[in-house]
């Protein structure tokens, strides 16, 4: 059984056969968990999953989705509406598109990023960050993420608590960066952009860490890996991500099917 661990098939490019894309994802023996980039669409997963065995939620507002009302209490009562819903996500930074006004749109990241950290510790769920750096400057997002997440930036302890805190998707940090996340004991996410030919540091940060540590994501409708890149990504493409660690890392490729859906299931308690 493979598992995708974060997809948005609640997206619109998915409105004329959103059915047709969940069965082809079973009928390749994978499951799925819908990541979730606002209000919005966290009911549509909640609502899914609740629909499909083999399926789960996340609750959460994308960093580039923030919006001035954002009411932390409404995700709270979502998250806790069913027992389908197994983590917080995905939220965190993304300085790629900040144009005017960037300090505060920072600030204001900054601000719900913590919410939602909180949210997660009270409700004893595991984290599912997304990160994204400016254009000229990849990984500084990441450094203040790890800040954030140690409590070095507002001295305070706020993941000590937790053995297993959660999954920093679609990683896009350096190898020295991951180790720190690995460290705090979070789970690495790795998605079609290890496929891609120019993706040569993302590859060397997959031979490199532990297959224990890895999960695996589409992050569909975005980034399909090859053959299929630039066009539409769906959940039943994870095998090329799974045949890719399998490739850099010299292992067949049932072992990295079987040791990433035990890490999936391992990091979100199901
Ligand atoms: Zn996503």
């Amino acid at each position: 059984m493979l598992i995708d661990s974060h997809a948005h098939i609640t997206f619109a490019e998915y409105s004329d056969d959103l059915e047709d894309v969940i069965k082809r994802s079973f009928a390749s023996n994978t499951q799925i968990i819908n990541a979730s980039n606002n209000y919005e669409t966290s009911v549509q997963a909640v609502e899914l999953a609740e629909k499909y065995d083999g399926m789960w939620a996340l609750v959460g507002c994308h960093p580039d989705d923030l919006r001035s009302d954002l009411d932390i209490e409404k995700y709270k009562r979502l998250a806790q509406s069913s027992n389908k819903v197994i983590g917080i996500g995905e939220v965190g930074l993304d300085y790629y598109r900040l144009g005017e006004n960037a300090d505060q749109i920072m600030r204001k990241q900054k601000e719900v990023f913590e919410l939602f950290i909180k949210l997660a510790l009270d409700l004893n769920l595991p984290l599912v960050l997304h990160c994204r750096g400016t254009k000229d400057d990849s990984y500084g997002a990441y450094d203040e993420m790890l800040e954030i997440l140690t409590g070095s930036a507002d001295g305070s302890t706020k993941l000590a608590m937790t053995a297993s805190p959660g999954v920093i998707h679609c990683y896009g940090g350096n190898l020295e960066q991951a180790k720190k996340f690995l460290d705090l004991g979070f789970y690495i996410g790795i998605t079609g952009i290890v496929t891609f030919k120019n993706a040569k540091e993302l590859q060397q940060i997959v031979r490199e860490i532990p297959l224990d540590k890895i999960l695996v994501e589409t992050d569909a409708p975005f980034l399909a890996p090859e053959p299929f890149r630039g066009q539409r990504n769906e959940p039943a493409y994870v095998k090329y991500v799974a045949r890719k660690i399998a490739d850099l890392k010299e292992l067949a490729f049932d072992e990295v099917v079987k040791q990433t859906y035990n890490n999936t299931r391992k990091l979100f308690r199901f």
